[in-house]
This record gives C-alpha cells, structure tokens and sequence, in this order.
C-alpha cells in the first residue's frame, strides 16, 4: 500500500484541549474521568486514560465524549492504579483518527511515558522534519508526538533531564501532564500561554487544565503552575523546576473571553467575574438606548449581565440555546455552519417583539453566528438591533492552542466595524476597546512594549516565534505578510 509519509497538516494544527493527572488518588482512572468531564468544553473530539499501578500502564482512549468512552465500569476496572494523566481533544478539520487521541504513550529505555498537551508547537514541522530525517517513525500526525521523539532520543539519562532537553528545543505554547514510572509531571511554557493549576486530593495530588476540574472532584486549590515551570510529583511531594530563567508572562487573554469555564478562577480572577467586568466596561465605553440586554448563550451571558447591571437596561433571555447540539464552530462547511446556528438558537418572541435589543456576545470570528442572531431576532419583532461584543475584533488567527480559521476568514481581518455591522444587519455594533478590557482584567491598561497577555488574536502581536509559519507554508507565510 502507497501512503505519503505522516506529515503534520497545518489545518489540523489548532488544537484546544484539556489536561488531568493524578498522583496518589484511589480509583485514578474513575476520578481523571470526572475532571474529563468537567474539562469538556476544552475538547470534544477524542478523549483517553493512562494509569500506571505500579508494576504496568494501561490505557484506553477513544472518539468522542468523555461520558461515551467512560461510562462503563467495565473500562474504569481495565484502567488500576493509583496514579494516571487524562486528555480531552478538540481538533478543527479532518477527521479525528484514534492514532490522534491523547495522552501519547511509548515504552523508553527508562520505562513507560504518558503525555497529555494542551497547545501548539509553532515548530513542530521543523522537528519534525529534521526528527524524521534522523529515523524517528511518527505514529500521529499531533505535534505533541514530537516531545515523545525528543524525549527518546535524548542523551540525558533523567527522565526530567529529558524532558528539559526536549522543552529546550520546542518553541510555542504548551501545558504539558506527563507520567512515567517515578512522577508526575506538569510544564507550562515560559509565557504560560496555556493554564495548568496544581491541587491537593487527600494524601494525592492533581494537575488540571482549569479548577473546575479540581472542584468536581473534591481536590483544593493550591496554586497556578508557574510560566516555564516543571513540578515534578511524587511520593516525596511537589518539587519545582525553572530550567528557563525568567520570562515575563503572556497569559491566553482568550481562555477569559471565551474558552475557560465560568466556574474557573486562573491568575486568581474568577473567569465570570472578569466576563461580568468586560460586560461592564463594555457599556460604560459604548452605551445605548435600549429596552432590553440579551446575551448570545452561553458564551455572551455574564458580559451580558455586566452590561445590564452598568447600564441599568433590564437582562432577559431572548435567546433560547437548544443545548444538546455541539458548539457550531466545529461544524465543517459554512453551509453546515449556517444549520447549525439555527438548530443550536432560537428567538424568544414574547422578550423581543417591539424593544430596542442589545444583543452582547463574547466574539465575532466568521461572523455567521451574529447574522443568523440578528436575523431571528429581527424576524420576532425586535424594532432595533445593537450588538456589543465583550472582546476586541478578532484580526489574527491563533497558533498557540484555540482553534481560529485562517486569518482570511476573520470577519474583522478584512472590515472595519462599519462594515461589519452592515453585514450583520444591526443598527449599532461596537467591540470593547483592548484598554478597557485590560482594565476590566484589573490592569491600567494595555503596556505595548510589555503587555501581561497573549492577545495576538486582537493586535497581531505574537509574542512566541512561528518558525513553522515561516519555514514553509505559502498560505501561513500570506497570513505573515499581510501584517502580522
Ligand atoms: P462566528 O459565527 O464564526 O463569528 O463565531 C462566533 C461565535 O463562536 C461566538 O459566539 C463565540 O462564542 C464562539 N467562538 C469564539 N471562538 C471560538 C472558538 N475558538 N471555538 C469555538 N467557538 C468559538
């Protein structure tokens, strides 16, 4: 049979994801299951379990949700161990194979090794290419397996030593859980772009993506994992690593806007109460006369109710979300996107009919999500139709961890407001300014030689190298050159 060689395909490149590991928790496996479970919305593609029970791994890994594939106690009980790390997947296009599913595993000269990755290596072709040339047998087309490569071929004897070794040669973004025979391991990248939070379970400890996961499983809070830090977990506690040296901060200002759950603190800000203060900010900078404010559900709900309560404009739910559709971005044409819209809204009449609505959502990516809201909403009665988004117009396409189509593709890449306004259909629309959402974040602002967030995806500011970009994709080096 003739197949091209696995290569990394860019378009499968943007991968949002959730992350678990646990250490010294009975039933590892039922309990990484729970956190799955509440990391849901990090990814909804693919989702797997790898424990170790001291003697042996085991792993079972499998397309879609973590409920589908972790239900069945038989699964749990093929899954012993007090120990083990957890993934959810979340990849844009193609489709999703099992060889793609998390955590990778692969038996070393030093013993077993699981790896969970939430993020993006931007030179990950690069390696790649360059691992490949050296022999290395690619089993995934996933970034991620490159750190297993790393990791093998490395001529430390350590398996943390290893991993260093590894980090040293990846750039991009990355919250990493690995296991191995000895520990636990977590890594955030030297700008943190993606969340990693340590917490305490009885004697046992646990990594996670977000709290969230730590609160459905009865785990306390201890603190953030920091930028380019490694913890390196085991019987003897939690022991930190900076093999980096300082690098300032660039948190995922996205994970606030949009991705993180509500319930979810990071950086020690709720993740609601930063959407509620963007909704606020959002109407002290662009208020206007209106009868009634309507968020998009779920994601423009607390902005929504920030604004409401700022503005003193009544909050009512004149959108209806019909919740057992997936989220409509993942939906692969825009054909299909357009039905999706529809079969994941509708328009509450006895809200809408004859009022001034302020429709508040959280972004404007394509755009297609806001016409078919504004539509139906004129369609039920509404005599005006402002739109006020609780983020700053997205311009730049992602290439650290949350899926964004190509930069072409962005309604505000190629419109100014005006335009898109007008193609929308709304009386008014207008996006929080990049200031005021800093200060809603409790910042003075936005510093332009330092700022305290990744938000590449507003100004075109990346502050992680895109080596991939540049060496060799003519669609990728376009995006460049357009003023990235
Ligand atoms: P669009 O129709 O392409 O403009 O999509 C905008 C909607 O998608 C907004 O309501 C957002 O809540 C949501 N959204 C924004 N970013 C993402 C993302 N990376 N993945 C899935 N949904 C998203």
């Amino acid at each position: 049979m003739h197949e091209p060689p696995l290569s990394l395909d860019d378009d499968k490149f943007h991968e949002e994801c959730g992350v678990i590991g646990l250490w010294n928790v009975p039933d590892a496996a039922a309990v990484t299951a729970l956190g799955l479970h509440a990391l849901q919305h990090r990814g909804q593609e693919a989702t797997g379990i790898v424990t170790y029970d001291g003697k042996q791994f085991h792993s079972h890994r499998g397309l879609g949700l973590v409920g589908d594939n972790f239900s069945d106690a038989k699964v749990i009980a093929c899954l012993p161990g007090t120990v083990a790390v957890g993934h959810n997947r979340y990849a844009t296009t193609g489709g999703t194979i099992l060889r793609n599913v998390q955590p990778l595993y692969a038996d070393f000269e030093f013993g077993g090794f699981a790896v969970a990755h939430n993020g993006n290596l931007t030179n990950a072709h690069v390696l790649h290419r360059q691992l490949v040339r050296r022999g290395c047998l690619f089993q995934s087309t996933m970034d991620s397996e490159v750190f297993v490569h790393l990791i093998a071929i490395s001529l430390y004897s350590t398996v943390v030593d290893r991993l260093i070794d590894a980090l040293k040669q990846v750039v991009g973004a990355y919250s990493l859980v690995a296991l191995s025979n000895e520990a636990l391991l977590g890594v955030r990248d030297p700008l943190g772009v993606r969340p990693l939070v340590l917490g305490r379970i009885g004697t046992g400890w646990v990594l996670a993506s977000e709290t969230c996961a730590l609160d459905i499983i009865g785990a306390e809070f201890v603190r953030d994992v920091e930028p380019g830090e490694i913890v390196v977990i085991n019987d003897k506690g939690v022991n930190s690593i900076k093999p980096f040296g300082r690098s300032t901060e660039r948190f995922c200002v996205f994970e606030y806007i949009y991705f993180a759950r509500p319930d979810s603190i990071t950086e020690g800000m709720p993740v609601y109460t930063a959407r509620k203060r963007i909704g606020a900010e959002l109407a002290r900078e662009f208020g206007v006369e209106a009868d009634v404010i309507v968020p998009v559900p779920d994601s423009g709900v607390p902005a929504a109710m920030g604004y409401a309560q700022e503005s003193g404009i009544p909050f009512e739910l004149g959108i209806v979300r019909n919740h057992y559709v997936g989220r409509t971005f993942i939906e692969p044409t825009d054909h299909i996107r357009n039905l999706g819209v529809k079969l994941k809204h509708s328009a509450n009449r006895a809200v809408l009919a004859g009022k001034r609505v302020v429709l508040v959502d959280d972004s404007i990516v394509r755009g297609t999500t806001s016409k078919k809201i504004v539509e139906m909403v004129r369609q039920a009665g509404a005599k005006e139709v402002h739109m006020r988004i609780s983020s700053p117009p997205t311009t730049h396409s992602c290439f650290y961890g949350i899926d964004t189509p190509e930069r072409g593709q962005l309604l505000a890449s190629n419109h100014s407001v005006e335009e898109m306004a007008a193609i929308i259909g709304v009386d008014s629309l207008a996006f929080v300014s990049i200031d005021g959402m800093y200060r809603a974040l409790g910042k003075p602002g936005r510093d332009p030689v330092h700022p305290h967030y990744c938000d590449a995806c507003f100004t075109g500011d990346y502050p992680i190298a895109l080596a991939d970009q540049a060496d060799n994709s003519d669609r990728q080096l376009s995006l460049l050159s357009a003023g990235s």
